[in-house]
């Protein structure tokens, strides 16, 4: 191979592959280590939930280790039935995906050719532009609110809706949003959906849900009997804890998930996903616990920071955007803690370079973290 192919295969790819940029993981703590030479890192980069899952799940999993030489069931027939009835909706209006990315893939993948287009906020969850490029259809980004906004850096849906019209088939919108942690309050979203054409499907990513919720929300899952242009995506990659198996599902109506059925790979999420996923469900406690001491330690996280002189994001997520003024600032920081063995996650490729978003940790990790931060600032 001494001829350089690069360009003669470009040229070949499909329309929007060219210009993809590859998605850019969290660095796994084992490469640090490795890199740096250090011992105990700590990852707070992914958004993973620290506490890991339940010990029913462990072993539900070292029983379907037995079983991995057979196919999973493809239709996920079990799995379907439990989560159908934890949400009190129908096993039909289920689309299960290998990790939540997966059904955004399809999404686009059912709806978008290169003469559509799809709408996003600038500083959105950044699979929505790669699923919306790979198809080659056109992305039309609205800008976020300003950084003074009472939500700063969130969804504008007043400058979204403003970008619809009759070739946009497809609308992301990720609550909260990741990587800033904003939400929206219910009644303006369900306004936004109710506002739109009938035709233009509303996909409402829910990925941090359990982190989100309060005291007197709805269930999202309601709005679909009024929206049937509505479809929620849920993963169980975060509050779940089983990001490494990659599960996600969307709801919708059963004639958007017939379609989404038809497109997906038959065998798209593997048998210990489906069988952790089942014992996950049914152990509502381990998720609660989990979620509530999660939501207090980012309280903590939020305040400890804001002490340090740093101004932060709020969030409603299980992470925290942090402002460092400067991209410079930023990267030196990042690089000042993957010394220090504690790993965040720089956001330049979303456009926002001054600042790291920092995954809520388990307490020591977290006290890890604002001490590195601490000797940062103190010069040492
Ligand atoms: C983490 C995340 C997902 C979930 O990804 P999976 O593929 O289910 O692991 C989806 N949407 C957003 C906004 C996320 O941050």
């Amino acid at each position: 191979m001494s001829v350089d192919n690069t360009h003669r295969f470009l040229q070949l790819a499909a329309p929007g592959i060219a210009g993809l940029a590859p998605y850019e993981p969290g660095k796994p703590a084992a490469d640090l280590e490795r890199e740096y030479g250090i011992r105990n890192a700590v990852k707070l980069a992914s958004n993973e939930n620290p506490a890991g899952p339940s010990p029913a799940v462990r072993a539900a999993l070292a029983d379907a280790a037995a079983g991995i030489e057979r196919y999973p069931d493809g239709a996920a027939f079990a799995l379907r039935d439990v989560l159908a009835a934890h949400l009190r909706i129908q096993p039909q209006q289920l689309t299960l995906g290998n990790g939540s990315n997966d059904i955004l893939v399809l999404l686009a993948e059912t709806f978008l050719t290169p003469g559509h287009a799809a709408v996003y906020d600038q500083y959105s969850f950044v699979v929505y532009r790669l699923a919306v490029q790979a198809c080659g259809a056109e992305a039309r980004i609205a800008a976020s609110r300003p950084v003074d906004d009472e939500q700063p850096l969130g969804h504008d849906l007043d400058a979204m809706q403003a970008l619809v019209d009759e070739q946009v088939r497809l609308v992301f919108i990720a609550n909260p949003n990741n990587p800033t942690g904003t939400w929206l309050e219910q009644p303006a979203l369900k306004k936004f959906i109710a506002g739109l054409p009938s035709d233009v499907i509303v996909v409402l990513d829910e990925a941090y849900l359990e982190y989100a919720r309060q005291p007197d929300d709805h269930d999202t899952l309601d709005w679909l009997n009024e929206f049937d242009n509505l479809v929620i995506v849920r993963t169980f990659s975060k509050a779940y804890a089983l990001a490494g198996l990659r599960i996600g599902y969307s709801i919708s109506s059963p004639a958007v998930a017939g379609l989404l059925n038809r497109v997906r790979q038959p065998f798209n999420v593997n048998s210990l996903a489906q069988t952790a996923a089942i014992a996950a469900l049914g152990d509502q406690s381990w998720i609660a616990d989990g979620v509530a001491q999660n939501i207090v330690e980012r309280a903590r996280l939020e305040s400890e920071l804001g002490a340090l002189g740093l101004t932060i994001v709020p969030s409603r997520g299980n992470f925290i955007l942090v402002d460092f003024s400067s991209a410079e600032r930023a990267a030196t920081v990042n690089e000042f803690l993957l010394r220090r063995g504690v790993i965040v996650r720089p956001v330049a490729n979303y456009g926002l370079p001054q600042y790291l978003r920092m995954t809520v940790g388990t307490p020591a990790e977290n006290v890890r973290l604002l001490t590195e931060l601490q000797s940062f600032a103190d010069g040492s």
